[in-house]
């Protein structure tokens, strides 16, 4: 044998000895973890295309508020100064996503985030407007804001937009604002692959029906949730039923009654 290789030997078995000792359990002997569930994304439907989402770390945004005339807004959740949230998102100047916005942000002193040439007009302190435009990017709390296009119209002020919704465990919430279908989802998926959808499906004069807001979704999406909006609050619009018969069978369909919260 080699003289150093004498030398080093007895070092050598205590060093294996010593890593046998530390080393770590077997898989079968190790302690179980738990993967703590992520904490969810809260979304409560307040009726037509009006939700209140709170992130997982708490930040409450309220999106396209018509609440005091709208048909289908419980009667409890019609008081606009219940509301306090960290900002108010409006898709669109139309009064039937906007028309409370102003009052409950004077009430609350939330931000309202929406386009900036309609934003400006509402008359709230600077320092409450955060105007934007498509693909624009703010931070509310902790969650990351979106502006992405939709095909509709915002007469007088300001274009039509939908929010993708980032929170900070990588989940995405879409809500689509008043569209009809286009080409340009398909980016909305490539660069957010939004989990939610807030789906628009009311159909009528104004947007895409449920039929082709199925459509969209196939062929543009891989939510893991659809919560179809902006149906049945006037006789114009499609129904519950309507919706259901064209997403018939897709098990990520998820109906919501206006009131009604779930988590994500
Ligand atoms: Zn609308």
């Amino acid at each position: 044998m080699h003289r150093s290789l004498r030398v080093a030997a007895p070092a050598l078995v205590l060093a294996l000895l010593g890593a046998a000792a530390v080393a770590p359990p077997s898989a079968a002997q190790a302690p179980r973890r738990r993967h703590a569930a992520p904490k969810p994304i809260t979304v409560t439907w307040l009726g037509h295309a009006a939700f209140l989402v709170t992130s997982p770390g708490g930040t409450q945004l309220l999106l396209d508020p018509f609440l005091r005339q709208n048909p289908s807004t419980p009667d409890s959740l019609k008081d606009t100064t219940r509301y306090h949230p960290a900002a108010i998102l409006v898709t669109h100047s139309h009064f039937d996503h906007s028309a409370d916005a102003k009052a409950i942000a004077t009430a609350s002193g939330a931000k309202v985030v929406a386009a900036y040439d309609w934003a400006q007009t509402l008359g709230l302190p600077d320092t409450q407007v955060v105007g934007v435009n498509v693909g624009g990017t703010v931070r509310i709390g902790d969650v990351t804001i979106h502006a992405v296009p939709a095909m509709h119209g915002s007469v007088p002020d300001g274009r039509p937009m939908g929010f993708v919704l980032e929170f900070a465990d990588g989940r995405t919430l879409y809500h689509t604002g008043d569209t009809w279908i286009f080409g340009d989802m398909a980016l909305i998926q490539a660069m957010y692959h939004p989990g939610i959808i807030l789906l628009c499906v009311g159909g009528g004069p104004f947007t895409e029906n449920p039929r082709a807001a199925a459509l969209a979704v196939r062929r543009y999406f891989r939510p893991k949730v659809i919560v179809p909006m902006h149906y049945a609050t006037f006789p114009v619009l499609a129904t519950a039923a309507d919706v259901r018969a064209a997403f018939r069978g897709d098990r990520r369909l998820r109906v919501m009654v206006p009131g009604e919260t779930r988590q994500f």
